[in-house]
């Protein structure tokens, strides 16, 4: 099991699933999403990071070209949006725990609510949190793992427990 405060951060060389990023001038581009961040405190809450592919300048010994690059950078998670049927729950999640805080992603137990699929079309899977008043059955996910699940296409976060607090992927 994967403990979610675990200090492993993501891997910067690491390929991520796309999703659609809001550029600084408000432009819709895609970039690859890296790491999901929990950063407690003021300003924080969830955060991803992000891989922006770019050129870079290279100067040859007889001429001057451009070679792909990256940059990586972190944003909150309001300028980043999921796109339809790609698959999330591979992107490494870590919490952010500053010298003498507790603060942290809600605390407890998750869990998966399988709803029956109307005719033809996929089922559907809710994420609940331990306190949630609709009758979910066992609680026993991590925050990783309710993570994981919440990322998969056809999942969706409860809007009325701590799950609506989640990031959308
Ligand atoms: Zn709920």
């Amino acid at each position: 099991m994967t403990d979610p405060s675990s200090p492993d951060g993501p891997d910067p060389d690491a390929p991520g699933p796309p999703a659609w990023h809001e550029l600084a001038d408000g432009q819709s581009v895609t970039a690859q999403v890296i790491g999901r961040i929990y950063r407690p405190g003021p300003g924080g809450g969830w955060w991803y990071q992000l891989r922006l592919p770019i050129w870079a300048e290279v100067q040859l010994p007889d001429r001057i070209t451009v070679e792909p690059d990256s940059i990586v950078m972190r944003v909150p998670a309001r300028l980043v949006n999921p796109i339809e049927g790609i698959d999330y729950s591979v992107v490494p999640t870590r919490r952010e725990q500053p010298p003498g805080s507790s603060a942290a992603a809600p605390a407890g137990r998750w869990c998966v609510q399988h709803l029956p699929a109307p005719a033809g079309g996929p089922g559907r899977r809710v994420i609940h949190h331990e306190s949630c008043w609709v009758p979910t059955g066992n609680a026993d996910l991590t925050l990783d793992q309710a993570l994981r699940e919440l990322a998969r296409p056809g999942s969706e976060a409860c809007t009325a427990c701590e799950a609506r607090h989640l990031p959308r992927f």
